[in-house]
């Protein structure tokens, strides 16, 4: 067994001051019956932790790391801008460049507002689309995760669900009231609704592709499905691409599907690794918020200028690299590298895929939606889970989280997976 001693201590002691022992929940690692290890440094696709324990990682912070860690260009970017001054609270140039760069890569983004997280993205894009509709209602999916949202926390995703409690306690039941939530991949539930109460809806809102209860695709036509329901009846489509954007491809989703939402939300690659969100999309929309229109939103540390270079020079070099075709190529030599080790073990369980994210379900079952998810088997997935862990490769700590590819993965990396995987798979 690997010697984690000094992240034991680590966690008693974070225990004593930090709720549950972790700033976000997933970390504390109570889906796989354990606790978490404590990094010391990360760089390219590997992680030590404070016991010296080198790991292979396919969390890479939960999927910004897409060049994999600390890459010397995003190294360098926040170098420059922090000798330039680390946050001025008065437009920069960054704030520009960046403004136009998602512009022009985001199909449906006309204008974009940078905001410092995901769930801000999510929140403001939700309170926009209410101020422009006039309507209160918002439609989610089950086992969609939208960050955590008072009104969006309502049957969702893997931190909600991992803990068994898809409702928090402290959000009021009228907000939840106003969140209509159905099954992902079901278009008769969604027409259903739409019909009942078609006038009050202000929104979907929906991870286009949903990585946070594994890895789920939409159904062919789904997506045009909800951009055509949306449209007839006067709600918003909101993408929230906080996971799936910069990473499936330069333009999210969106991009892939050739389905174009009224608002996008981002996050996640975005930032290099800091703290970064934003959220966009049609012009005469974006244009109700304040100081143009009458919906508030604000952020002292919104478009900040390390965030951004850092997020800029990541987003640069991906595309230097021509990174999304790469990552397409060493995703599917993981894929390859998986389906073999099931093979050879004989475990009959369904692979998820799209670019660099990914999911093993311990189960042989098609997966359409969460409830899908719920039927793998979890007790495996946990021995699989401690078994990589043992050899040297850190996959997410829960069946319901994704799991991510970085350019820093090498060819040697993936085939040294291969062999883990098999390895973990036999011991599950
Ligand atoms: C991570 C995530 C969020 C929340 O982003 P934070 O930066 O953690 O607030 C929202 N939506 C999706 C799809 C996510 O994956």
């Amino acid at each position: 067994m690997a010697d984690r001693s000094l992240s034991r201590k680590l966690f008693e002691n974070a225990r004593q001051v930090i709720p549950g022992g972790v700033n976000s929940p997933v970390r504390a690692f109570r889906n796989v019956e354990g606790e978490p290890f404590f990094v010391s440094r990360a760089r390219g696709c590997r992680i030590w932790d404070v016991d010296g324990n080198e790991l292979i990682d396919y969390v890479g912070t939960w999927g910004p790391a897409i060049l994999g860690h600390a890459p010397a260009v995003v190294l360098e970017a926040i170098h420059q801008a922090a000798k330039a001054g680390v946050s001025f609270g008065i437009p920069n140039p960054h704030e520009v460049e960046m403004a136009r760069l998602i512009c022009d890569w985001v199909p449906s983004v006309e204008k974009v507002r940078m905001v410092n997280s995901g769930t801000e993205a999510t929140m403001t894009a939700i309170r926009l689309a209410r101020g422009f509709t006039g309507r209160d209602k918002i439609v989610k999916f089950d086992g969609c995760y939208h960050g955590h949202v008072d009104s969006l926390l309502v049957a969702a995703g893997s931190g909600a669900l991992t803990h068994g409690k898809p409702d928090s306690a402290g959000v009021p039941a009228a907000f939840a009231d106003e969140t209509l939530v159905l099954p992902f991949n079901d278009p008769e539930a969604v027409e259903k609704i739409f019909a009942e109460a078609g006038e009050e809806i202000a929104a979907i809102i929906l991870e286009p592709i949903p990585a946070n209860a594994g890895l789920i695709f939409p159904k062919e036509g789904y997506l045009q499905f909800l951009r055509d329901i949306t449209a007839k009846h006067g709600a918003l489509l909101i993408f929230d691409e906080v996971m799936t954007g910069f990473r499936v491809a330069k333009g999210g989703v969106q991009e892939l599907t050739g389905v174009t939402p009224d608002l996008t939300a981002l996050g996640k690659v975005i930032g290099g690794g800091l703290p970064v969100g934003a959220f966009g999309g049609r012009a005469d929309i974006m244009d109700h918020l304040a100081p143009d229109g009458p919906v508030y939103q604000a952020g002292t540390l919104s478009g900040n200028p390390l965030a951004l270079a850092a997020g800029l020079a990541q987003l640069r070099e991906m595309e230097k690299q021509d990174g999304w075709e790469r990552l397409n190529r060493v995703g599917s030599a993981f894929e390859q590298g998986t389906m073999a080790a099931l093979e050879k073990t004989g475990k009959n369980f369904t692979f998820h895929r799209v670019g660099s994210m990914f999911c093993l379900f311990f189960t042989p079952e098609k997966i359409e939606s969460v409830t899908d998810v719920k039927c793998a088997d979890f007790a495996a997935f946990r021995r699989f889970f401690w078994a990589a862990l043992e050899a040297g490769v850190y996959f997410a700590p829960s069946q319901y989280e994704a799991g991510f590819i970085s350019l820093a993965h090498t060819e040697e990396d993936i085939a040294r997976t291969a062999e883990v995987v098999e390895k973990a798979l036999g011991a599950s």
